[in-house]
């Protein structure tokens, strides 16, 4: 079974791409993102926790997301899986190896998506135009830059010492483009 991460910095394209290969492959999806975004306009308890941790740009707690992925996980079993925002922490990252070995559905690969961090920014900015996310602003977007190189960089590392990682260039070619290179390096995994 195949268990993908896409990884990349906030604006990298990995929600624009999930979708893209979403129409190609039959993958269990979850955005760990999107999933607080809901919880956040319904206001429930997670949602009321979450929101000025999202809004400050910072992480929600490990054990918060874990709960989230392991039932997440835990309901899918007998599907290939495409986890999008998660693992963000090498601390989720090793409880995500926990999980995927307690299913025996063998090991996660990280495709990474590569882009220059003056285009992540402009992108981002361009996106606040047009989906108004809360979290998409200058102040905001350079906390989340500084919490991805703090804490989310080392996850590439800790997939990079299994063979469990493949970077992609998510910068040059329209999504469409990228998405071809993605679709075929999920093909070859
Ligand atoms: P995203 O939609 O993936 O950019 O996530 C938006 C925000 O949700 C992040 O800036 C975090 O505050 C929170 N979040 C999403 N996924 C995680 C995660 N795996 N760990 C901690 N916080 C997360």
């Amino acid at each position: 079974m195949k268990n993908i991460i896409l990884f990349g910095a906030p604006g990298a394209g990995k929600g624009t791409q999930s979708a893209i290969i979403r129409e190609k492959f039959a993958f269990a999806y979850i955005s760990t993102g999107e999933i607080l975004r809901s919880e956040i306009k319904k206001q429930t308890e997670l949602g009321k926790q979450a929101e000025e941790i999202i809004n400050k740009g910072q992480l929600v707690s490990d054990e918060i997301i874990v709960g989230m992925i392991q039932s997440f996980i835990e309901s899918h079993p007998n599907e290939d899986l495409l986890l999008d925002g998660f693992p963000r922490t090498e601390q989720q990252a090793r409880a995500l190896d926990g999980i995927l070995a307690s299913q025996n559905r063998g090991n996660a690969t990280v495709i990474e998506l590569k882009v220059d961090k003056e285009v992540l920014m402009q992108r981002l900015l361009k996106r606040a135009e047009i989906e108004g996310r809360k979290d998409d602003n200058e102040t905001t977007i350079k906390e989340r830059f500084a919490q991805y190189e703090a804490k989310t960089a080392a996850v590439a590392d800790y997939y990079k010492a299994k063979n469990a990682y493949v970077e992609l260039d998510g910068e040059h070619g329209t999504p469409e483009q990228i998405s071809v290179l993605l679709c075929k390096t999920i093909e070859n995994l």
